[in-house]
């Protein structure tokens, strides 16, 4: 090799052109074969940079124990002795460590001048950050983001909007209360649900569908776009639109915003009580979320302060009849998130519910991802329970708005085996096998549901402390680089993938 004749005019910036192999190196470097007990081994969290999102929801193999009922906890998924994956607890946020090459690693995260102080997160903003805490800084710290392509269609974000109103306006004028408001359950002859309020279903619909017409005018245009999305959500012609505008009656759900109709006798003992509940409302300056240090793996984490609207919050009934919904001898104290030989009793029972669109994907599988992957639901549930003494969260999921409207939940073990024959939703225990509290021994009697609470805000916490010590590595995956609004800039993303 000839010597350069030349000193190089930035020598911090030589290895610029090597970052990409560097991050390919350590990416193919990370652990994946699993200890004796079908998991990877406790010091392997340093190598990690990603895992699969699909080891999230995965059974343990024939020979492995479930996390729940493993020896040590929380653990991280590998490939086991037979050649199958074992299932993963969410082990972000990744804190790999650095090369050793000052010049390198200064571009990766490991230097100093990247703390970010953030007085009040928003659940998106935290979820920036988990997926890759490069791309929470230059996003939403920097704001480098790429201008957004209009599409010529409507705008998925506009449609889900539109499907999240009409949903609402159907609510709250068969229930009587406001958007934001709180309603009070008073018992007597009061509807406690729509699909329980004596209103038809057809008569919903001429409901929901005046909605549609009050927000979406658009619909009247008679270009193919709005036609074609007319069909979409009424199962109507354009003809047969203008009939019925031109006389509103009753008429068989369909369409798009007949699945909303119609899913809500699938949610029928479950009361509404509150849509779009603005946490601002509360508490201006956020609600704090903290997780004591014991069920933290024995982390101080400190708390967070959280802004952001919960789509939909349904108290649940006490009792199998359905005639209980609040318990006047139960505490007015903040619910402890280890109830569980605690002795607090609750005064009511609360499902939150957070609002998706999508053309694509399943209900179930969405659900999941929001319960696992995300960390809006915990967050929103905490901050319902930390805003309302005395409420107890046992059930959170996602209500998918697609072709079929589907309200799921993952609920509490507890409480759906004594609630058996009620409509809440279509039910969900993923958490049974995955979730126990950082401090308890395997297989524990304690609620899987409130411990994948405490495990979603501990990580929330992590990703939170993380942002302030300034870890803006990147985590390049090619589900998440693939969507990233920064991946332009960013010499280290992953191609392909998406
Ligand atoms: S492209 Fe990938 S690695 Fe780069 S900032 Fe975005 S998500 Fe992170």
């Amino acid at each position: 090799m000839l010597p350069s004749t030349r000193p190089p005019l930035n020598p911090r910036a030589v290895s610029i052109s090597m970052d990409q192999e560097l991050q390919r190196d350590r990416e193919r470097r990370q652990p994946s074969h699993a200890e004796d007990d079908g998991y990877l081994a406790e010091d392997s969290s340093q190598h990690l940079l990603a895992f699969d999102r699909a080891d999230l929801t995965r059974r343990a193999p024939a020979g492995t124990d479930p996390p729940r009922s493993n020896l040590r906890w929380p653990v991280v998924g590998g490939f086991t002795a037979g050649g199958k994956r074992s299932p993963t607890i969410d082990p972000r946020p990744f804190a790999p460590h650095a090369t050793g090459t000052s010049v390198s690693d200064s571009r990766h995260g490991h230097s100093e001048g990247a703390e970010q102080n953030i007085p009040i997160w928003s659940p998106s903003r935290l979820h920036y950050w988990l997926r890759c805490p490069r791309m929470g800084w230059l996003s939403n710290g920097l704001r480098a983001e790429e201008d957004e392509l209009q599409p010529e269609d409507l705008d998925p974000r506009t449609h889900g909007e539109l499907l999240h109103n009409v949903h609402h306006d159907l609510i709250c004028n068969t229930l009587g209360f406001g958007l934001s408001d709180e309603r009070e359950l008073r018992g007597g002859n009061d509807a406690t649900s729509v699909a329980l309020s004596g209103i038809s279903e057809n008569e919903m619909m001429r409901t929901a569908l005046e909605s549609l017409d009050n927000r979406a005018p658009w619909l009247d245009r008679t270009d193919a776009v709005s036609t074609h999305r007319l069909m979409v959500l009424t199962g109507m012609s354009r003809e047969e639109w203008n009939q019925w505008l031109a006389d509103p009656v009753p008429v068989p759900p369909s369409g798009r915003v007949g699945t909303i109709v119609m899913a809500e006798s699938e949610v029928r003992h479950a009361a509404p009580v509150s849509l779009e509940w603005s946490m601002a409302e509360h508490d201006e300056e956020g609600i704090e979320i903290s997780v004591p240090s014991n069920l933290a793996e024995g982390e101080e984490l400190p708390p967070i302060r959280v802004r952001g609207m919960i789509d939909r919050v349904d108290i649940l009934p006490m009792d199998e009849s359905c005639q209980v919904w609040l318990d006047p001898e139960g505490d007015s104290s903040i619910a402890p998130l280890r109830v569980h030989g605690s002795g607090w009793r609750p005064r009511r029972l609360v499902a939150i519910r957070d609002l998706k669109t999508s053309e694509s994907r399943a209900a179930k599988h969405r659900h999941f991802d929001g319960l696992l992957n995300e960390l809006q639901l915990a967050l929103y549930a905490r901050a319902w329970e930390v805003s309302h003494p005395g409420d107890l969260v046992v059930a959170a999921g996602i209500s998918l708005f697609s072709h079929d409207t589907e309200h799921v939940l993952e609920v509490s073990s507890q409480y759906s085996a004594a609630h058996e024959d009620i409509d809440i939703g279509t039910r969900t225990d993923i958490t049974a096998s995955l979730h126990r509290f950082a401090d308890e021994p395997p297989s524990p009697s304690s609620d899987h549901f409130r411990a994948w609470l405490a495990q979603r805000l501990a990580v929330a916490l992590r990703v939170a402390a993380g942002a302030a010590t300034g870890r803006v590595h990147p985590t390049p995956s090619a589900g998440v680089c693939g969507y990233c609004p920064v991946r332009n800039v960013c010499d280290v993303r992953m191609e392909g993938g998406f």
